[in-house]
C-alpha cells in the first residue's frame, strides 16, 4: 500500500471521530509496510487534553513494539500535527510524518511554526503535507458546519414558536448595512407568554447613562443603527427592542392580537426584567405613543427623555390630518412596499438599507403587525390606551422634572412640526429649563435617518 491507501486508512478514522462527536481526526502507524496502529480525536470521550489522534496512534503503536522509539515507523494524520504532537513525534524518533489538510490555525508542520525544520529538534523525522488535504479539510469543515447549526438549532428551541406566530428566519437578516449588533431574545416575560422578543444590548451594563431607543411602524430596531454607534463611542449603552410584530421579534398570525394595553405591558416588564437604570428614553412614532407613557410607571429608572417625532394620542383631541391620510393609505393598500415607503422619505438611502427595512416582513403573513397599528391609535376618550396616554400627559406636565431634548423632522407629513409644537408644549412647558426643539430640516418622519447630530446633541445635553 501507498501513502494514499495509509491515508485513507486514517481518514476512516477521522470519521469515526465525528461520529462520536470528537473532532474528525485520524492517525495510522505504519511499520515495515504494514499498520501497527491506529488513532483518532478523543479528548472529550477521555476528558483528555492530550488524546489527540497522534498520540493516541503513537501510544498503541509503542505498545505494540515493546519500544518507545519508532524508528521505521510512517505516521499518516489527516490534519498537519500542532505543538504537542509534534514534539511527540519527535521524541518517537519516527522515519516519516505524512498529513493531509493544513491547520492555519495552530499548525506546527508550517503553518504556524515548523517544529521539523529546526535543526535542534530534528535529527531525522522527515515530513510531507497535503496528501489527501481535501477530503481531510472537507470533512472537518462539514463537523464545524454541523456543530454550529446545531447549535443554532437548540438556541431556536430555547425559544420555541408559538402555534400561533410566526418567525422571520435568519436568512433574511443576513449582512445588512450597517447593523453589526449581536441579537438578544427574551420570550419568558409574563406578557409575552412565550413570544419571543429580539433586542439590542451594548455597551458597558454598569455604564453612567442608557439609551432605551424605541421604534414604531413599520420600522424596527435597524431605524436607530446610526444614532447607536455615536452613544456606544461616548461610553454609554445602548438598549433597542424590536416590538412584537416587527424586526426580529416573532409575529403573531392575527391582527388582533395587537392592542395599545398589551404591548406597554411588554415593554414595562422588559424594562423591569433588565432592570433598566439611569435610562435616557428615545422615542419616534408608535415609540413615542407606547413609550411616553412609560415613566409615569417608574420614574426612578429614567435620566432624561430624547423624543422625535410622535404624539401622545389621548382621544380627547382629533388625530392630526396627516395621521388620518396615512392610516387610510395603509387601510387601502395594506401590502405597500415598505421599502419604497423608506426610500421616498429618504432618497439619500441605499437600496440595501431600503431593503433592510423590509427584512423582516417576507410575506403577508408576517404583516399582521402593519395591518393592526395604524387602526390600533386612541380616537376616542374610551379607546384603549387613550386613558393611560391622558394620565402621562398629566405626568409630563407635572411630575416631571428631568431634562428633555427634542428633535423634529421637518419634512415628516405624519406627525410633524405642528403635531410636535403641541407635544412640547406639554413635554416642556415654561419655566422647564429644557432647549429649543432641535429642527432636522431634511429630516422626515424616520428622523433617525438623519440621526448623528441629533445623537451627538444629546451626549453633550444628557450630562
Ligand atoms: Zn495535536
Amino acid at each position: 500500500m501507498d501513502d494514499l491507501g495509509f491515508m485513507r486508512l486514517a481518514l476512516d478514522q477521522a470519521h469515526a471521530a465525528a461520529t462520536a462527536g470528537e473532532v474528525p481526526v485520524g492517525a495510522v502507524v505504519v511499520h515495515r509496510g504494514q499498520v501497527i496502529a491506529t488513532g483518532r480525536n478523543a479528548p472529550v470521550a477521555d476528558h483528555d487534553p492530550t488524546a489527540h489522534a497522534e498520540i493516541v496512534a503513537l501510544r498503541a503503536a509503542a505498545a505494540r513494539l515493546g519500544n518507545y522509539r519508532l524508528a521505521d515507523c510512517t505516521l499518516y494524520v489527516t490534519l498537519e500535527p500542532c505543538a504537542m504532537c509534534a514534539g511527540a513525534l519527535l521524541h518517537a524518533r519516527l522515519q516519516r510524518v505524512v498529513f493531509g489538510a493544513a491547520e492555519p490555525k495552530t499548525g506546527a508542520a508550517g503553518s504556524v511554526v515548523n517544529l521539523f525544520e529546526q535543526p535542534q529538534l530534528n535529527h531525522q523525522t522527515a515530513l510531507q503535507g497535503g496528501v489527501l488535504a481535501e477530503p481531510a479539510g472537507e470533512l472537518l469543515q462539514h463537523f464545524f458546519r454541523q456543530r454550529r447549526e446545531q447549535h443554532a438549532q437548540a438556541h431556536r428551541m430555547a425559544h420555541p414558536l408559538r402555534d400561533d406566530a410566526l418567525r422571520t428566519p435568519d436568512s433574511a437578516f443576513a449582512d445588512l448595512p450597517g447593523y453589526p449588533w449581536a441579537p438578544r431574545y427574551v420570550s419568558d416575560l409574563l406578557a409575552l407568554a412565550g413570544l419571543r422578543l429580539h433586542y439590542l444590548d451594548e455597551g458597558p451594563p454598569d455604564a453612567r447613562l442608557t439609551y432605551l431607543c424605541l421604534h414604531g411602524n413599520p420600522a424596527w430596531s435597524y431605524l436607530y443603527r446610526k444614532m447607536i454607534p455615536v452613544w456606544l463611542a461616548a461610553g454609554h449603552r445602548v438598549v433597542a427592542p424590536d416590538l412584537i410584530g416587527f424586526g426580529k421579534s416573532d409575529k403573531p398570525k392575527k391582527d388582533a392580537a395587537h392592542t395599545f394595553s398589551w404591548h406597554r405591558q411588554v415593554l414595562l416588564e422588559f424594562i423591569d426584567r433588565l432592570d433598566l437604570q439611569n435610562m435616557v428614553l428615545v422615542v419616534q412614532d408608535w415609540g413615542g405613543i407606547l413609550g411616553l407613557t412609560l415613566p409615569m410607571a417608574a420614574p426612578h429608572r429614567y435620566h432624561g427623555l430624547l423624543v422625535m417625532n410622535t404624539t401622545l394620542t389621548t382621544g380627547d383631541a382629533p388625530l392630526p390630518p396627516g395621521f388620518l391620510a396615512w392610516r387610510e393609505m395603509c387601510a387601502k393598500q395594506p401590502e405597500f412596499d415598505v421599502a419604497r415607503l423608506f426610500a421616498r422619505g429618504n432618497p439619500h438611502l441605499s437600496p440595501d438599507e431600503c431593503a433592510a427595512y423590509c427584512a423582516p416582513f417576507p410575506d403577508k403573513g408576517h404583516r399582521a403587525a402593519l395591518r393592526a397599528f395604524p387602526p390600533m391609535v386612541p380616537e376616542h376618550c374610551d379607546a384603549d390606551g387613550a386613558a393611560t396616554s391622558r394620565a402621562a400627559r398629566d405626568f409630563w406636565r407635572h411630575d416631571w422634572h428631568r431634562p428633555t431634548l427634542m428633535a423634529v423632522g421637518a419634512q415628516d407629513p405624519v406627525l410633524g412640526p405642528p403635531v410636535m409644537r403641541a407635544l412640547y408644549d406639554v413635554l416642556c412647558p415654561p419655566g422647564s429649563g429644557n432647549p429649543k426643539p432641535l429642527i432636522i430640516e431634511q429630516g422626515g418622519h424616520f428622523v433617525q435617518e438623519h440621526g448623528e447630530p441629533i445623537a451627538q446633541a444629546a451626549v453633550r445635553f444628557f450630562k
